[in-house]
């Protein structure tokens, strides 16, 4: 599991100042008599504030009020942990009629500043609201309280034979109702499909602290208009997520993976077809690395390196994973398709390791999954999570790369590395800059050249981390103005004075 430490840097470009993003002046800062309401409806440690009585030291405020990446920074006074939906409720009742801006907060992992303040809106953390409602073993329908993290589901429905249909590298930290609200895609999609489908049912408090009950556990509900779909995604800015009922599928009683090397990006394409025809229906992963994110992640200690003689000329990896129901048949499988792959008179990879037992199944997902983390480590990371056709992930990076250098930005003092990688199976590219500093300088030279380099391949500026207060600038890229003013008609049904998530999604 990844440690997910907070980053704060003195050089983090405020992000938001620099795109001219304020909290709208219709909105109130939380005052010492807000407080002492809070106060009257929550337990005193569910409490941080600056104000007084309760003086929190800003130490203690901070983690709120910074994002993962260490590039938002809000400016929280309060931050509010409730227990109940109630609480909740309460809460959001009191703000809409006190005018005060709320942040949902689930486990702060969000890539795109949308789970921290642009101002000094409160903070409302789900991370007390923990628990696991109820399980149906049969039906494999799991509900349960939206501050609960993604890794103690999984942890929680194992020995009951199941999984969660998503799991990603932030696993350990952020929160079922995180991942509902920003349609989270991950490692599974292309397994299980996306939490559109696999979420039964939603309990939100609204705006303006109506709870909607919408926790149900059928399968098939044609009654009317699908509202929890609405919620799906919305990133916080139509209400707060306070249970989540979701449907976790049988846990596959084998599993095995395999990292496999290539000399040419031209291989991906025609290795996906192989594999999906050859593996069929126990394929559960397609992913990408290109050579600079492999070198990376091994660099910084994520997952177990392939020797070196072997990965010697690749340009870049691809990790398969594979889910079944009998190891044996599975393994037959996978082996079956590795010796034809190496046996090819032009072979589509250099070599492949299949991973023979537990731990070296989880260093094999560790040179994937660890990226993210690897990035971060290396400098300051410019994420890009697009939506493009998987033939053109390699000229999308080359393009940014050959941009950079085109500005001058390409050197260690700048730039200093353009990384691609992501769940090619659902070509999804994660083209990351990552940079010594953010500046300003570089944020102009990227912005709006990758929207336009994106929408010239009819993709999407956001593949699954969502638009937060980073990309709303860029929505046009990939949603038309009638859309847009769609989106802009429900947010006014839903919250018409403003207070949810002011300045994220929409601008
Ligand atoms: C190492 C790493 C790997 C990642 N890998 C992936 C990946 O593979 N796929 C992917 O999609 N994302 C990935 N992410 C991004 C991030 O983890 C996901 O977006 C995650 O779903 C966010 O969950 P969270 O609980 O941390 O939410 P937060 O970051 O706290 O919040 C994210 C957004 O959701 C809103 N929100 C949070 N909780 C609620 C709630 N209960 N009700 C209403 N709104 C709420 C916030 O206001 C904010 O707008 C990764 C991040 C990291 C750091």
């Amino acid at each position: 599991m990844l440690s997910l430490a907070l980053r704060t840097s003195r050089t983090a470009l405020n992000a938001y100042r620099s795109r001219g993003i304020h909290a709208p002046a219709s909105l109130n800062a939380v005052t010492e008599t807000d407080l002492a309401h809070f106060a009257s409806i929550l337990a005193p440690s569910s409490v941080i504030s600056s104000l007084a009585p309760v003086n929190s030291p800003t130490d203690e405020l901070d983690p709120f009020n910074q994002d993962w990446m260490g590039r938002f920074k809000g400016n929280a006074n309060t931050v509010l942990k409730p227990k109940t939906v109630q609480e909740v409720s309460q809460i959001v009742k009191w703000c809409n009629e006190r005018r005060i801006g709320i942040v949902p907060q689930g486990g702060n992992t969000g890539l795109v500043g949308g789970s921290v303040p642009i101002g000094n809106e409160l903070v409302l953390s789900l991370a007390n609201m923990n628990k696991v409602r109820s399980f149906d073993p049969v039906a494999g329908i799991l509900v349960a309280d939206a501050g609960c993290i993604l890794q103690a589901l999984t942890d929680y429905v194992a020995p009951l034979d199941h999984v969660m249909p998503l799991d990603l590298g932030a696993k350990g930290s952020c929160q079922i109702g995180g991942n509902v609200a920003t349609n989270a895609g991950g490692l599974r999609l292309l397994r299980y499909g996306s939490l559109h489908g696999s979420v039964l049912g939603l309990e939100v408090v609204l705006p303006d602290g109506t709870i909607l009950d919408q926790l149900t556990t059928l399968r098939k509900d044609n009654t009317g208009y699908d509202l929890k779909q609405l919620f799906i995604g919305a990133e916080g800015t139509l209400g707060i997520i306070t249970a989540v009922s979701i449907l976790t599928p049988p846990a596959p009683q084998a599993t095995s993976n395999v990292i496999l090397a290539l000399p040419h990006f031209d291989n991906v394409l025609p290795l996906f077809q192989t594999v999906k025809r050859d593996l069929s229906e126990i394929l559960s992963a397609f992913e990408f690395l290109d050579r600079t994110a492999y070198d990376l992640a091994v660099k910084h200690g994520q997952g177990k390196a392939l020797d070196e003689s072997e990965v010697e000329g690749a340009q870049c990896f691809v990790l398969v994973e594979t889910s079944g129901g009998r190891r044996e048949h599975d393994e037959e499988k996978l082996n079956d398709l590795l010796e034809k792959l190496l046996e090819a008179d032009e072979p589509l990879i250099n070599t492949g390791v299949v991973s023979q037992n537990p731990s070296q199944f989880e260093s094999i997902w560790g040179l994937r999954e660890g990226v993210t983390e690897a990035i971060s480590k290396e400098g300051k990371a410019y994420k890009y999570d697009i939506s493009v056709p998987v033939a053109t992930f390699k000229d999308c990076v080359d393009a940014t790369r050959d941009h950079l250098e085109s500005k001058g930005l390409m050197r260690p003092d700048a730039v200093k590395y353009v990384v691609g990688y992501g769940h090619c199976g659902d070509g999804n590219l994660h083209l990351n800059v990552c940079a010594a500093a953010y500046t300003q300088e570089i944020a102009d030279a990227l912005e709006p050249f990758i929207y336009e380099l994106v929408q010239k391949h009819r993709g999407s500026v956001s593949a699954e981390h969502g638009i937060g207060a980073m990309k709303t600038h860029a929505l046009h890229y990939s949603k038309d103005a009638v859309s847009i003013g769609l989106m802009k008609q429900i947010k006014g049904i839903f919250d018409p004075n403003g207070i949810m998530n002011p300045g994220k999604v929409l601008e």
